[in-house]
């Protein structure tokens, strides 16, 4: 079953940012290559790294890495989470 993502997003936007762009030192970031954090909402110190290269996305989290809780794309909620602010021009404050 593929993850809904709508409590995420009304997190992000009216309870407290769970997405942030994450930068890394600039020579540890290749051309094309984004990255972003994704913080548990339960505040359990838990975040999750997820990575866009040119149009591949990636994330370390379990369900993406066992495909468990993916859309048809491959994509876990984190990185449906990522194209639904970006597409939605919301903005992602860097850490
Ligand atoms: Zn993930």
């Amino acid at each position: 079953m593929v993850t809904p993502i709508n409590k995420m997003v009304e997190h992000h936007l009216r309870v407290s940012p769970i997405v942030y762009r994450y930068k890394p030192d600039e020579a540890d970031l290749k051309e094309g290559q984004e990255m972003f954090v994704v913080q548990s909402m339960k505040g359990e110190n838990k975040s999750y790294i997820v990575m866009l290269e040119n149009t591949e996305w990636s994330c370390d989290c379990p369900s993406f890495k066992f495909r468990s809780g993916v859309d048809q794309l491959g994509n876990c909620k984190h990185i449906r989470l990522i194209i639904f602010l970006k597409d939605n021009n919301v903005e992602i404050k860097e850490i």
